[in-house]
């Protein structure tokens, strides 16, 4: 028997609502295998456990060559991860799914389960960019916009596994209606969704100088995409630049609040929306440089990596809408 054949395995899957992901991890954190399928979340959750089950079945837990013992699963939604249900995730269309429950039974593995969001932070603080580092925090932009944190090295959940929401922070009290009844969260400037709805909005109130953006969008407004805003800014649209302009700024804001609120170390964007458009990182930390206090800016790590972890690119690509 080799060494690697006594060594534990565990598997970490990440459940969207198009597809699932799971990796199989050894005891050092290295990733030895990874597997994706569809979700096909349209089924219905009984369906979405079947899939998952039959992938980790069919790939890793048939014989003992290496043996797993844990399973770790991370949802893009409200997490109860004491109990294992998941309590609204509207991408995948779930209130209260016992998902630890449905797949312990099935797989007779102890699982965990947590925000998606929340998972990717730990793993930067573990095995990323934020390795070495005790106090960071991930802020991710794509659809909709989530974030996580650790403290002293810890996750931080929240009583009710709730905190680091950071995409409902309140940047404009009268400002536009938010997927979560709220107005004006920091999610109805950057998130896919409200960067799309405010460059639909600008292009109906200025045709000339939407002129351009809907070409892109083959003269349908309607089509008009956050991703479609990143590639004409990329080719210098001006209307394009300025609907950038206002989603960094508002992103500098919210991280200012945030460097103040915990003082962190490093702060790692990422999602859809921060890769696709154009200097939104660079127009964010100028905000956040312009506005967090002297002392929470201090410890922060300056140089452009930290910023954007490469956590970002292999997770949450979709900018939605
Ligand atoms: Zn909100």
């Amino acid at each position: 028997m080799t060494k690697s054949a006594k060594t534990s395995y565990a598997i970490g899957i990440d459940l969207g609502a198009t597809k699932t992901e799971a990796a199989l991890v050894d005891a050092e954190g290295n990733i030895a295998d990874r597997q994706r399928t569809p979700t096909e979340a349209t089924k219905g959750p009984d369906h979405v456990v079947e899939i998952v089950v039959s992938l980790l079945k069919k790939h890793y837990l048939r014989g003992s060559e290496r043996p797993v013992c844990a399973i770790g699963l991370g949802v893009a939604g409200q997490v109860d991860s004491e109990s294992g249900v998941v309590r609204r995730a509207p991408n995948l269309d779930w209130r209260d799914f016992p998902i630890r429950e449905r797949l312990e039974a099935a797989l007779k593995l102890p699982v965990a389960v947590l925000n998606d969001v929340q998972a990717i932070t730990y793993g930067e603080c573990r095995r990323g960019v934020g390795h070495g580092t005790r106090d960071l925090v991930c802020l991710f932009a794509g659809t909709g916009v989530g974030g996580g944190v650790v403290v002293g090295g810890e996750l931080v959940r929240g009583v009710s596994g709730n905190a680091g929401e950071f995409g409902h922070m309140t940047i404009d009290r009268n400002g536009i209606q938010c997927s979560c009844g709220n107005r004006g969260c920091l999610e109805t400037f950057v998130g896919g969704w409200a960067i799309a709805r405010r460059a639909r909005e600008a292009v109906t109130a200025e045709p000339m100088r939407g002129a351009a953006l809907q070409r892109l969008a083959s003269g349908d407004v309607e089509k008009i995409t956050a991703a479609l805003v990143g590639n004409a800014a990329s080719k210098g649209n001006g209307l394009a630049r300025e609907l950038i302009q206002e989603a960094g700024t508002a992103l500098g804001v919210g991280l200012a609040a945030i460097a103040n609120a915990l003082n962190p170390e490093l702060l790692i964007l990422g999602g859809g929306v921060v890769e696709g458009l154009h200097d939104l990182v660079e127009i964010a930390e100028q905000e956040l440089r312009r506005r967090a206090l002297a002392a929470a800016l201090k410890p922060l790590r300056g140089s452009d990596h930290q910023y954007k972890g490469q956590c970002c690119q292999r997770t949450h690509s979709g900018m939605g809408h």
